[in-house]
């Protein structure tokens, strides 16, 4: 298929692009650069050994859209297109609102008008409404959350399931992600935050790099194995490889799953992964909670694996390593 990638020079559509030009798809980027860099497309074609097309602009643009739909002859969109920082989203809702929503509507917009009927949408575990252990696809799903950014993964949903109602021709996956994290086994495309990260692989990363003092554990007093928060942890190249099952998989109307490993890891245990894989220890204080955080999320993978034949085959041990490989290779990450 030739596959249109919104939003796919940044973390996990860079090395999606990867995964669909190793099963002989055509790749195409629309990306306005917002939060990513022409060179990870770049390396991504060099690592794969093949083109990526990168048109610049905006995603919620539907005439812009349309015209890269014709002129690449696109069978199938999918949507990385957006903005994800959860404490920017609190601080910062319309934009949140604005480029979330409007980038999905403009690009489902423009499908509809080019005839284009092959969807995957980038959602989050997030939009689950009670956050726990082995999260099924049928739990509560609100937009009663903590925050701006899962509310507009849930609307996005939503928006998604009532235009495969009325055009009986869509078909649509949408992709619940647990916490992507590493980056590719060549160590030349990963993850490249700007500012501090708020995420903890990247955090950590950069406190083994020696940009950061220490990890400030958010919490020790969860009800979890040791006190501090379980998050399901997912190869970046296996939720890539999730996408082309997806693809793969689609059919008329809406297919929601999961992509996560169905195994939990406390904070101190992606600390200690790192340490190994850096070979030192590493400094961290125990700090409060973050507000809004859940003592523990992790998916119940199974309907990936019944419906897309997929399963996450890497381990965090896997997972670290390549995160430190990436970080170590490319301390000041795309711009050095
Ligand atoms: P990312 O920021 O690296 O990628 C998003 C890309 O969208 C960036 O390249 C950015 O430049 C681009 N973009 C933003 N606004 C745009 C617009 N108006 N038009 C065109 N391009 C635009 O983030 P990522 O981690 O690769 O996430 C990809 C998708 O997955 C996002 O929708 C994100 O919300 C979702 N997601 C990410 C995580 C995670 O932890 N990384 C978890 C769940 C869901
Ligand atoms: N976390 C932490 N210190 C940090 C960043 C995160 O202790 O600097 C914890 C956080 O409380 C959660 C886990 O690490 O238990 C994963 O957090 P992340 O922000 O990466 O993902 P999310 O909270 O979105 O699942």
């Amino acid at each position: 298929m030739r596959v249109l990638l919104t939003g796919g020079a940044g973390y996990i559509g860079s090395h999606t692009a990867i995964a669909l030009l190793a099963r002989g798809h055509r790749v195409v980027v629309l990306d306005d650069l917002v939060n990513a860099s022409e060179v990870a497309l770049e390396r991504a074609a060099r690592i794969a050994g093949a083109e990526i097309p990168l048109v610049v602009g905006d995603a919620a643009d539907v005439d812009l859209v349309r015209s890269v739909l014709r002129e690449h002859r696109i069978d199938a969109v999918i949507h990385f297109a957006g903005l994800k920082a959860v404490g920017e989203s609190v601080a910062e809702p319309l934009r949140y609102y604005g480029v979330n929503l409007g980038t999905a509507i403009g690009t489902l917009q423009a499908m509809a008008a080019e005839g284009v009927e092959r969807f995957v949408f980038s959602s989050s575990a997030t939009v689950y409404e009670q956050p726990g252990p082995l999260l099924r696809e049928d739990a509560p799903v609100g937009i009663a959350l903590e925050n701006p950014y899962g509310r507009t993964k849930a609307m996005i949903e939503s928006i998604v399931t009532d235009a495969a109602a009325a055009d009986g021709r869509l078909q649509a996956a949408l992709l619940r992600y647990f916490n992507p994290v590493g980056a590719h086994e060549s160590g030349d495309i990963g993850e490249d935050p700007k500012g501090i990260p708020n995420n903890l692989m990247p955090y950590i990363a950069q406190v083994a790099a020696g940009e950061r003092e220490r990890l400030r554990v958010f919490g020790d007093d969860y009800d979890t194995p040791d006190g501090t928060g379980v998050r399901d942890y997912i190869h970046v190249v296996d939720l890539a490889e999730g996408h082309v099952a997806a693809l793969e998989a689609l059919a008329p109307g809406v297919l929601t799953v999961n992509l996560g490993t169905g195994q939990g890891a406390t904070v101190l245990e992606v600390l200690r992964a790192f340490e190994r894989a850096v070979g030192r220890e590493l400094p961290f204080e125990v700090v409060d909670r973050r507000p809004g955080d859940a003592a523990v999320s992790t998916a119940d993978p199974s309907r990936a694996h019944e419906v897309l034949g997929w399963r996450a085959r890497r381990t965090l041990d896997d997972a670290v390593r390549d995160a430190w490989r990436w970080q170590s290779r490319n301390p000041r990450g795309y711009r050095g």
